[in-house]
């Protein structure tokens, strides 16, 4: 006997403890233990894998207990390991804490030499059958124990194939698989100078440490680094000894794979499929087709009764849907492995629903169990499932969703083609807030650089559209208009696919199929609501947006970004006008224009919203981003220099050519002349001097306004301060806004949001000209306002001054895009383009800062402002609206830092109603060593 116990009979492991028994080993325990027919087996322990990958050697007197267990298994079988009439075969399987499929080995059959096969060969009357099952255990074997290349048997199968003149392995008879089993013998014995062994319990110690060693094999190893398991998740393998059983025994019996429930549609029905007299390879390698399980009932309606009670103890016991596999010997059903079955997100939204609604599990689990993310497929179109294409290329998978449509390579192009009725799709190498009415015109966004949180992801999921960013693959030329993937050309005007959800680009179009918010889902969705703390509001710059994320549940809007009604492609030239103007009145009379379209955008939002509260953030972009770029000012001026040269040039040339040849035909002259006035004509109207002298001053003032970092530099209510006719006019914009809401009798509740506040003293300049604006907007509209004024908390200043901050803001908003940034002093675009995905990849980063909320840092930070804002305004209401909204795992943090809501883009809100359940629900696994 060893000294500690390594080994646990299914009857007696703790099917809790999988980090001992591997999640197989678990299961097998907890499967014997609930009284299913599981075939009899032992577990031995992670535990004894630690110590021989530690000794290099199994641990002392293991061997022995084996003998023991083995001794148990024959008895319960009433078969012999190694007897030649009734031989007992066992399977020998590896298994740990985690799942890692196909990592590490499992060998089959273990127990055949010689003589147990002629006994398999009398028990199953199937030569055939046992001497391919004996070829397929020696070549496992000698793989997994010996290391021996799949190439050598490759070879020898190849060679018998020809012999017999067989086409595939199936064709082989009996006669040939003896003679190919006798040949894999044989290169056993070339390839370790040794004889195969015959005696079982060698096998066995032998299968045993090499599938212990597989735990520190480059695959698994890969595989765990991949998938970031550590060792506190999964610490060394499990073997599981196993009896064979064979569902090749006859017509009495079968093997399958079953489902529970439907995976596909989460149906309450059985669901699954089977194939009488065969092997579980049959039905995986597809050789026979297998029949569905509902035929089982008039084939052999005793096994589908057992089925069902089969299905029904798995069920009250797991509470989970099961995905199980069994086989059927000679009348005997088996449960040989169950675990939980993967489902797609509608499948586990109806069966939440309808697991909980029958009391088989709490309305928590029913929350808890479904992934936030997985909702993400429930809310856009999809590819057809049933698609065959292959991918052109593969991005970031950027924004969730697919569309087809022509590529175009600049917005004005995609706004042309779309308001005529194009469906296009926008492909730039980068998008710039300028491209915007691109955006509004486009079925989705393709872009060559940029993660997941560049510019065109964040605008492209506000606005719910598919985009596909960092698609390095494809290089875009937009001066001839084509781009380059591959082999393939693709010029504007050829229809590709963008799917948003894979990364995936396709040529051509594929179908897609809709989404739609269906029963389930929203009483899921209500559930949530009822279970959370944290509100859920959406971020949404236009009442469209507005409506949709009301749709989706949000509780208001945490952040309008005014910039982007700027953007639009009516508003430009008059914002522009204000940038440009040389004097204050110039600037008001810009001004002046903006105010009415500013009021009814927020009129609509609040209408839209009504009820609920409103976020209206105040200008933040620097200026010179509602300017065209310097070069391509540079790149116009220089072609209106070369056009007034040239026209100049060919007025005078008739009377240049005349001096030279008087005589000069009057045709000639003629067409000279058509082709001065055309010239004019077209200089008038498209190169007058005013034009180039508006660009030259234009590129002047983009000189002006640029800046070394303008993410640092003239923003947010720096530029409020600056020019505060500016922030006046967009106050009173939404002041009036909401006075003619009072006076329509609709519920508004706006709320004005300061950005990049890095003092307290910012706040009450800008507090002060609201106080002006709303004694004048009462005044005139004679109503009376209600509204609240708060701050951006995206700078690391404002968090350390928030007590001072909370003084004056009604309310913090936390801008973590910016936050993060600041607080890493990474830029956001540059770190997604160069370091940061070799950051984590190796491991230096966990995550990517920029969509999982750093809680040890920025969360730190955020969790001191929560504090001391709190300390001198207790009232005071904290939300986050940066990117890290809508992430669950940053969505439990903000939970637990207390705060009130969450912003996330539209169609996130779902995601993040989710999350805001489970986050409460499991609020106490949470503490301070977060932060640790
Ligand atoms: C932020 O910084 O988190 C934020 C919401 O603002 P923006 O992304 O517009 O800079
Ligand atoms: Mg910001």
């Amino acid at each position: 006997m060893s000294g500690r116990k390594y080994i646990y009979s299914f009857e007696e492991g703790d099917a809790g403890d999988k980090m001992l028994l591997g999640g197989k080993g678990a299961n097998l325990c907890a499967m014997t233990q609930i009284g299913l027919d599981v075939p009899p087996g032992f577990v031995i322990t992670t535990a004894a894998c630690l110590a021989y990958l530690e000794a290099n050697r199994l641990p002392d007197g293991l061997m022995a207990d084996i003998r023991v267990q083995i001794a148990e298994l024959e008895r319960k079988t009433g078969k012999g390991f190694g007897d030649a009439v009734n031989p007992l075969l066992v399977s020998v399987r590896s298994g740990s804490a985690m799942s890692m499929p196909g990592m590490m080995d499992t060998i089959l059959n273990l127990g055949l030499n010689e003589a147990t096969l002629s006994g398999l060969i009398a028990k199953t009357g199937n030569p055939r059958f046992a001497q391919d099952a004996w070829r397929r255990f020696v070549q496992l074997f000698g793989k997994i124990t010996m290391g021996i290349p799949d190439e050598a048997f490759d070879a020898a199968m190849a060679a018998v194939k020809e012999k017999y003149g067989a086409v595939q392995d199936v064709d082989l008879t009996a006669v040939a698989l003896a003679e190919l089993a006798d040949a894999f013998v044989e290169i056993y014995r070339l390839h370790t100078g040794q004889p195969f062994p015959a005696d079982p319990f060698d096998q066995l110690e032998r299968s045993i440490e090499a599938v212990f060693r597989s735990w520190n094999g480059k695959r698994a190893v890969d595989y765990r680094r991949q998938f970031k398991i550590t060792r506190e998740m999964a610490n060394g393998t499990a073997v599981n000894v196993v009896t064979m059983v064979f569902g090749n025994m006859g017509n009495d019996s079968a093997t399958g794979v079953g489902f529970t429930r439907n995976p596909g549609t989460g149906e309450n029905v059985i669901y699954g499929e089977y194939l009488t007299n065969a092997q579980g390879e049959d039905v995986v390698a597809g050789i026979r087709t297998p029949k569905p399980i509902a035929a089982m009932a008039q084939e052999m309606p005793d096994l589908h009764r057992q089925l069902i009670v089969l299905r029904d103890k798995l069920e009250t016991h797991y509470r989970e849907v099961q995905d199980f596999e069994f086989t059927i010997e000679q009348g005997r059903l088996y449960c040989l492995q169950t675990r939980n079955g993967k489902m797609n997100a509608r499948a586990m939204v109806m069966t939440s629903v309808e697991m909980a609604d029958s009391g088989l599990i709490s309305r928590e689990r029913a929350l808890t169990r479904i992934n936030p993310m997985l909702l993400e497929q429930l809310l856009v179109p999809m590819l057809d499932p049933a698609h065959k294409a292959a991918p052109l290329a593969q991005g970031l998978p950027a924004s969730p969703g697919a569309a087809s449509g022509k590529i175009v390579f600049d917005a004005d192009t995609a706004e042309q083609r779309g308001k005529s009725g194009e469906k296009v799709i926008l492909v730039r190498e980068e998008t710039k807030p300028e491209d915007i009415h691109g955006f509004f015109a486009a079925q989705a966004i393709l872009t060559s650089r940029g993660g997941k949180t560049s510019h065109a992801a964040v605008v492209a999921r506000g606005m719910g559209k598919p985009c596909v960013s960092g698609c390095e693959a494809i290089r875009i030329d937009v001066r001839e208009r084509r781009a380059e993937v591959g082999g393939t050309t693709l010029r504007e005007g050829d229809v590709v696919t963008i799917d948003g959800t894979s990364g995936n680009v396709y040529a051509g179009e594929i179908p897609t199929v809709e989404a739609k918010v269906f029963a389930e889902l929203a009483t899921l969705l209500a559930w949530a609501d009822e279970a959370a703390r944290l509100q859920v509001l959406a971020n949404a710059d236009t009442p469209r947006d507005a409506a949709r994320a009301r749709q989706y549940g949000a509780m208001g809007i945490g952040l309008c970004r005014t910039e982007r009604m700027f953007n639009d492609s009516a508003r430009l030239p008059i914002v522009q006008e204000m940038i440009l103007a040389d004097t204050n009145e110039a600037r008001r009379a810009a001004l002046d224009r903006l105010l009415p379209i500013q009021r009814a955008d927020f009129k609509g939002i609040f209408e839209a919203m009504a009820g609920l509260p409103v976020t209206v953030r105040l200008l933040d972009p620097p200026m010179h981003e509602f300017l065209p770029t310097a070069s391509q000012l540079e790149f116009e001026i220089s072609q209106l220099r070369h056009l007034q040269r040239t026209t100049r040039t060919v007025a005078e040339l008739p009377e240049t050519l005349k001096l030279l040849d008087p005589e000069l035909p009057r045709d000639y002259v003629e067409s000279l002349g058509k082709l001065q006035q055309s010239l004019a004509r077209y200089r008038e109207s498209h190169s007058d001097d005013t034009l180039l002298a508006r660009r030259e001053a234009l590129l002047r003032k983009v000189h002006l306004l640029s800046e070394v970092n303008p993410m640092l530099g003239h923003r947010g209510v720096r530029l409020g301060i600056s020019y505060p006719e500016v922030y006046e006019m967009q106050i009173r914009a939404i002041l009036e806004a909401a006075a003619e809401c009072v006076q329509e009798g609709i519920d508004a509740h706006p709320e004005i949001m300061v950005p990049q506040v890095a003092t307290a003293e910012e706040l009450k300049r800008v507090k002060a000209m609201v106080d002006a604006v709303q004694a004048d907007v009462e005044a005139h509209a004679d109503v009376k306002l209600h509204f609240k004024f708060g701050s951006m908390v995206e700078v690391v200043r404002a968090c350390l001054r928030a007590a001072r901050l909370a003084e004056v803001a009604e309310f913090f908003s936390f801008g973590t895009n910016d936050l993060s940034q600041a607080t890493f002093s990474f830029s956001r675009e540059d770190a997604e383009n160069k370091f940061l995905p070799l950051y984590i990849e190796t491991g230096v980063l966990r995550d990517n800062p920029f969509e999982a909320l750093d809680v040890k840092g920025v969360g730190r930070l955020m969790k001191l402002a929560v504090d001391w804002g709190r300390a001198a305004r207790p009232d005071l209401v904290i939300g986050i609206c940066g990117e890290h909204g809508g992430h669950p795992e940053s969505i439990r943090f903000c939970h637990w830092a207390k705060l009130d809501y969450v912003s996330c883009s539209a169609p996130r809100v779902p995601i993040a109603r989710l999350a805001a359940a489970q986050a409460k629900i499991r609020e106490s696994e949470c503490d301070e060593s977060i932060f640790a």
